[in-house]
């Protein structure tokens, strides 16, 4: 079989230049498995659990028995479905599992099920915001295949074992096309995908036990070059390695450019405890596989009904909510991204609203002062201490002028400690009120220019800024409670 022309490079063409670090432009394209949580496998019945004693999740199918057939998993094909409608892909209609053929203890059958020539989801793209930067990846397929098994090592001495649980459990792998620029961007990349994933509920997300991999491929090169050599760094399975394993390539690629030496594509995998990629083999190149059709199954026909059904069941969207957002709420674009980060955020914000919050001052709090404190004690919104609900109440309280910043602050304060749950009782109980007692405003009032003759006679004189002290010393004597605005129009009225 001929290899698929490289069409990278033509895709690369007119891209702008990404931040470069010592004058190189870094190139970084991502291959991603999404373990799909289906109950049972991908071509067989056995259970996909994850944590099971070795080989008791295992059947005929997965051993490779003689004569075992595999049977598509509907629950696979409609997962990948919804990948490709979240992101905007094209669903084939028709597409085909091949043979990847390699040989290893954990590969029973000596090929891996996957698919090569047409792959179920082809295109689409990944939005999100690095910083206050929007940025979109292109995607170039997902393509469902099943997992390999596992060789333990650490409870034999002398021997490997072979689990071969995990063989057969469905994956996506979603190629990107090498569209990052840098670490950040693919670190935020792998972020929103990870999101996504978990929003439309076809993976758990759950990086500890393998759901969700990620392989970044790396090269660099001087900006207007042809795209240099990569480099692939295996199964990243958390954001934090991620980072690490990406910066440290980068570095040790423009080391070995710099001192001469050649960059030849490898697989890597990073070492958490050293921190740096070391080659773990040279790359193959996909002839190696001898890809072919499956003879054991046909082809994957989709049929547009099953697509629309498919599209019936799926939740909205974070791109849709936030763009819901924006158009309904008058919020930014930037906003809008922040509260869709989660479900759990944005059903925090639509509930704030519900209660009565003016969407736009609720946003702020929730990216703000409460985001602020999530991270600071870390924690989810899930477990925020001050309820959407009480969140309402007291924007509204804000908007309807009852609250000053500052006394805004204190309920805030009262009700994340949880010294009080209701926002009009703690504005009763700690006087919060704003003095609009005029009477008692008045007296406050004569009492300061009483004592502040000095600034009387400047602000008399035209000295406009000696005002704003004498705002200062009525806030004071008020206990905060006067709204300055007010005072400042009495001032101006009082000293005509
Ligand atoms: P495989 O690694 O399985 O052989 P591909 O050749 O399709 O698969 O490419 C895999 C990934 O490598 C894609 O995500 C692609 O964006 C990325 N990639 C291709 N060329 C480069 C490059 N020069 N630098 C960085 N990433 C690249
Ligand atoms: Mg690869």
């Amino acid at each position: 079989m001929s290899e698929p022309v490289n069409t990278f490079e033509a895709q690369q063409q007119g891209r702008p230049t990404g931040p470069l670090v010592r004058g190189y432009e870094v190139i970084i394209g991502f291959e991603t498995h999404a373990q799909l949580s289906t109950a049972s496998k991908i071509f067989s019945r056995a259970s996909t659990a994850f944590g099971a004693e070795p080989n008791t999740q295992a059947c005929a199918v997965d051993l490779a028995l003689p004569g075992t057939l595999p049977v598509m998993n509907k629950g696979a094909v409609e997962r990948a479905i919804k990948l490709g409608l979240a992101l905007g892909s094209h669903i084939a209609p028709r597409s085909v599992f091949a043979r990847k053929n390699y040989f290893y203890p954990d590969l029973p059958k000596g090929y891996q099920i996957s698919q090569f020539e047409i792959p179920v989801v082809q295109g689409g793209a990944v939005s999100f915001f690095l910083g206050e930067e929007k940025k979109t990846v292109r995607l170039v397929r997902a393509h469902l295949e099943e997992d390999a098994g596992k060789s333990l090592h650490e409870d034999f001495i002398g021997q490997s074992g072979i689990d071969l649980n995990r063989a057969g459990t469905p994956l996506l792998e979603i190629v990107t096309e090498p569209d990052m620029r840098s670490t950040a961007e693919a670190v935020a990349y792998a972020k929103e995908l990870h999101k996504i994933v978990t929003w439309i509920g076809i993976c758990d997300g759950n990086m500890q036990e393998g759901s969700f991999r990620c392989d970044a491929n790396v090269s660099v090169r001087k900006p207007g070059d042809k795209l240099g050599t990569r480099r692939e760094i295996k199964n990243l399975n958390s954001f934090k390695f991620m980072q690490q394993a990406i910066d440290y390539e980068i570095r040790w690629q423009i080391e070995e450019i710099e001192d001469d030496r050649k960059i030849e594509q490898a697989t890597v995998l990073f070492n958490a405890d050293t921190g740096e990629t070391r080659a773990m083999r040279a790359k193959e190149d996909s002839a190696d596989y001898r890809y072919f059709p499956d003879p054991d199954l046909p082809p994957l026909v989709i049929a547009a009904e099953w697509i629309e059904r498919v599209r019936g069941e799926m939740p909205e969207l974070p791109r849709t909510m936030a763009e819901r957002y924006v158009s309904a709420h008058g919020l930014s674009e930037y906003d809008a991204a922040q509260l869709t980060q989660s479900t759990a955020l944005a059903r925090y914000f639509d509930e704030s609203v519900k209660a009565g919050a003016t969407p736009k001052l609720a946003s702020n709090w929730i990216t703000g002062e409460i985001a602020r404190r999530l991270n600071a004690q870390e924690i989810g919104i899930e477990a925020a201490p001050v309820s959407a609900q009480q969140l309402g109440q007291l924007v509204k309280r804000i908007a309807d002028g009852t609250l000053p910043n500052n006394a805004a602050r204190q309920v805030f304060d009262t009700l994340w400690t949880g010294e009080g749950s209701d926002v009009d009782a703690i504005i009763e109980a700690k006087d919060l009120k704003p003095m609009s007692d005029t009477g008692a405003l008045d007296a406050i009032l004569d009492e300061v220019i009483a004592k502040n003759q000095k600034n009387v006679d400047e602000y008399r004189a035209g000295k406009e800024k000696a005002l704003n002290g004498l705002v200062g010393q009525v806030m004071k004597a008020s206990g905060g409670k006067a709204n300055p605005a007010q005072v400042t129009d009495l001032l101006k009225a009082k000293l005509g």
